[in-house]
C-alpha cells in the first residue's frame, strides 16, 4: 500500500511449482502467472490430464497465497514443444503459439482445461490465456472452456464457483480493440515481454536488437495506459505481468498508470514494495503525467532515474541506473 493508502496486489511469476515457497516468502499475495508450458518442457511424454491437475493442485489453494493465475501453455516461439515437433518457422514469434496453437490443437488444450477446472474446487483460481488478438480468440477458447466445464458438471465433477477468466495483452491489436475483449473477460493481464517486442517489432531473443528492446518508449507507456484506463472504464481489473512489473525504476510510473496488480519474479518483490510503501498515489500521477510529456526514451529515462534517485537515493546510487 502506498503512504495514501493505494493499494496494489502483489503477485509472483513462476515456471514451477517448486517456486511457490519462494513467491510466499517474499510476500506475493497471489501467483499472477503460472507459465504452465514448462509442464511440456524436459519430459519424454506429453503430461496427461493427472499430471496437470497434480501441478494445478500445489498452487490453487494453498497457504499463503490468496489466489492463482493459471495461464494455459504458451509454446511455440521461444518455448519448443517436446513430442510433436513443430514444423520450421521462418518467424517462431509470429508463429503458431500459444492461444493459436491451442485452437488448433484443441484436444491437447482440453486436457489442461480439464485439470485446471478440477483443480478450482480447491481454491480462488483465475485462468488466462495467452496472446490473444482479437475477439475470435478468445470467443473461441472460452467456448473450448464452457464445453469442457459442462462436460466435467455432467459427470458430478466439483467445481469452484468463481473461476475468473482474463487474457494476456501482449498483442498490439488486443489493445486496439481492447474495448471489445473487456466485454468478454474479468480481468486484463499485460505482458510487457511481449508487447514490447511487437509494438517496436524487436526480437525478445535477438541480441543484435536488445538495446532497442525499451519498456520506457513513449509508444509502449501509452499502450499500457490505454489498456488500463479501457479496463477501468469496462469495470475489470488490469495486472501486469511482464518483465517490467518488477523493476523498481519503473514502479511510480506504473502507480501513476493505476494498475490492480504487479506480478513478478518472486526476488523482485520486496524491492518494489519499498518503493510502493515510501511513494504515494498523489505523488506517482504527477510524474506520469511529466512523463507522458516527452516525446523521447532518452529523455523519460534520464527524468525517472532522476526522480527516483531523489526519492528513493538508497535504492538508486547515484552511480547507478
Ligand atoms: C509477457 O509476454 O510479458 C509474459 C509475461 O509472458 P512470457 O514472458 O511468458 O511470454
Ligand atoms: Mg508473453
Amino acid at each position: 500500500m502506498t503512504k495514501d493508502h493505494y493499494r496494489v496486489e502483489i503477485g509472483g511469476n513462476i515456471e514451477f511449482i517448486e517456486e511457490i515457497p519462494s513467491a510466499v516468502l517474499h510476500g506475493a499475495d497471489g501467483i499472477g502467472l503460472y507459465r504452465t508450458e514448462f509442464i511440456y518442457i524436459n519430459r519424454e511424454q506429453l503430461p496427461d490430464e493427472e499430471d496437470h491437475l497434480a501441478h494445478y493442485r500445489s498452487v490453487v489453494g494453498v497457504k499463503g497465497l490468496s489466489w492463482a493465475t493459471i495461464r494455459t501453455f504458451d509454446l511455440g516461439g521461444d518455448k519448443f514443444f517436446p513430442d510433436k515437433k513443430p514444423s520450421r518457422e521462418l518467424n517462431p514469434q509470429l508463429g503458431l503459439r500459444a492461444i493459436r496453437f491451442c485452437l488448433k490443437e484443441v484436444a491437447l488444450f482440453k486436457v489442461q482445461l480439464r485439470a485446471i477446472l478440477r483443480a478450482s474446487v480447491q481454491g480462488k483460481l483465475r485462468i488466462m490465456f495467452p496472446m490473444i488478438s482479437g475477439i475470435e480468440e478468445i470467443r473461441e477458447a472460452k467456448r473450448i472452456f464452457t464445453e469442457v466445464k459442462n462436460e466435467l458438471l455432467a459427470k458430478g465433477t466439483e467445481l469452484g464457483k468463481d473461476i475468473e477468466i482474463g487474457i494476456m495483452i501482449e498483442v498490439p491489436s488486443a489493445v486496439i480493440v481492447a474495448e471489445e475483449l473487456a466485454k468478454e473477460v474479468d480481468f486484463f493481464s499485460i505482458g510487457t515481454n511481449d508487447l514490447i517486442q511487437y509494438v517496436l517489432a524487436i526480437d525478445r531473443i535477438n541480441e543484435r536488437v536488445t538495446y532497442l528492446y525499451e519498456p520506457l518508449h513513449p509508444a509502449v507507456l501509452r499502450l499500457i495506459k490505454q489498456v488500463v484506463d479501457i479496463g477501468h472504464k469496462a469495470g475489470i481489473r488490469v495486472a501486469m505481468c511482464g518483465e517490467m512489473a518488477g523493476e523498481p525504476a519503473y514502479t511510480m510510473i506504473l502507480l501513476g498508470l493505476e494498475l490492480d496488480e504487479l506480478s513478478m519474479n518472486p526476488l523482485a518483490i520486496p524491492r518494489v514494495k519499498k518503493i510502493i510503501r515510501g511513494a504515494t498515489l498523489k505523488e506517482s500521477k504527477a510524474l506520469l503525467k511529466k512523463v507522458m510529456t516527452f516525446s523521447s526514451t532518452s529523455e523519460i529515462r534520464s527524468f525517472v532515474g532522476a526522480e527516483m534517485r531523489k526519492r528513493f537515493p538508497e535504492d538508486f546510487p547515484a552511480n547507478g541506473q
